[in-house]
């Protein structure tokens, strides 16, 4: 089957053709109809210090899919062929503690398709069934393409109530976006997005963002004090992984404040716990979703009214994969979408 894999231990990705993967006893395999490609498939793509310490070669990557059931494994007992799925790419290992206690997003032996093990970016994918999400009739192939990055929207934005509160998001790369639109909708009052890109903190404003700042050209402090806001952000949602933007989200906390940290830093990041301590703050870490609130959350957020069909801006056919993924690269889009 036709499939993008990082064949060299080098920056680049290579349509290639690989042998499809056959289903275990308790796996469906899914045809893919169309994937999206993730900030991590383009740390994979410049093969930074994390890819070469982390993704074997040769290896199919990619974990954004949605796809139809076209074969079950003889234990499969929910699905059936045909069924449109999309699903979690975070295999848990099921006998650890926190497994058993049906706490899976906390599993310490998680694998990822496409990072640790072959992924989604291919004519067909395998995937257990326990991984698996039915998407809704009502709920588009190019909404369900996106459900990981959703559901990272989804899981940190409702860390912490949201309705009535002022709202920072640091960082309008696709999740803050979504994110936006998700605190916009649940009834949370300002919700101020930085980041340095004017086109990006444009979708943000589309989605809903009472106002957006771009920190390179002006001051958050001054959007503040435009909006009235004298004690500072009830909840704080850190979405940029940039250590200079989660320490002005500590400087602009209310005390009390809540605080949940989805993206990454680079390396070591200082900050003055000073903020934390004498303000009283608490900081949720959050990785990828809850299994399956999240999703079940996902499919009612956009049953009830959540459009976020700007976030998507690109479509191209797999054949013209190296066009989505410099447009991916150039920062001036949002979602990318490849077609198999
Ligand atoms: P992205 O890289 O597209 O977005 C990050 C945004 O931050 C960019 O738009 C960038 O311009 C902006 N930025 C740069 N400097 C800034 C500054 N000083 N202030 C504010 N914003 C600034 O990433 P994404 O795909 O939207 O993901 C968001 C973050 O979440 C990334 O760090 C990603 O690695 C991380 N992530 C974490 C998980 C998890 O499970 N914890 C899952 C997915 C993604
Ligand atoms: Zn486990």
């Amino acid at each position: 089957m036709k499939a993008l894999s990082k064949l060299h231990p080098e920056p680049g990705i290579w349509l290639t053709d690989v042998e499809a993967p056959k289903p275990g006893v308790n796996d469906l395999l899914i045809k893919t109809r169309l994937t999206a490609i993730c900030g991590t498939d383009i740390h994979i793509y410049n093969w930074d210090s994390w890819s070469q310490q982390t993704i074997p070669t040769p290896m199919v990557v990619g974990h954004e899919f949605v796809g139809e059931v076209v074969a079950v494994g003889e234990g499969v007992k929910s699905f059936k062929i045909g069924d449109r799925v999309s699903g979690e790419g975070h295999i848990t290992c099921g006998h650890c503690r926190n497994c058993r206690a049906g706490r899976r997003h906390y599993c310490a032996n998680t694998q990822g398709i496409g990072v640790n093990i072959p992924g989604a970016f291919g004519e067909y994918l395998t995937l257990p069934e326990e991984n698996a999400f039915k998407i809704p009739e009502d709920i588009s192939d190019e909404m369900a393409s996106i459900f990981d990055p959703f559901g990272n929207a989804v899981h940190t934005t409702l860390s912490f109530d949201l309705t009535g509160e002022d709202v920072l998001i640091t960082g309008a790369g696709p999740i803050g976006i979504m994110a936006a639109g998700i605190a916009r909708h649940v009834g949370a009052r300002h919700v101020v997005v930085t980041d340095i890109n004017d086109h990006r903190l444009a979708m943000a404003e589309t989605m809903g963002a009472s106002r957006v700042v771009n920190v390179a050209k002006e001051s958050l402090e001054d959007t503040m004090a435009d909006l009235g806001m004298t004690e500072g952000f009830d909840v704080g949602l850190e979405m940029s992984g940039v250590p200079s933007a989660f320490q002005s989200m500590l400087t602009n906390m209310i005390h009390g404040g809540k605080i949940a940290m989805l993206g990454i830093p680079p390396d070591d990041m200082a900050i003055d716990w000073n903020q934390v301590i004498f303000k009283s703050l608490t900081i949720k870490g959050i990785y990828g979703r809850e299994m399956f609130d999240t999703w079940h959350k996902m499919a009612c957020l956009l049953q009830s009214g959540l459009d976020l069909s700007p976030v998507i801006t690109h479509q191209f056919d797999v054949d013209e994969f190296q066009q989505g993924f410099d447009t991916m690269l150039s920062g001036q889009s949002g979602k990318v979408i490849l077609k198999w």
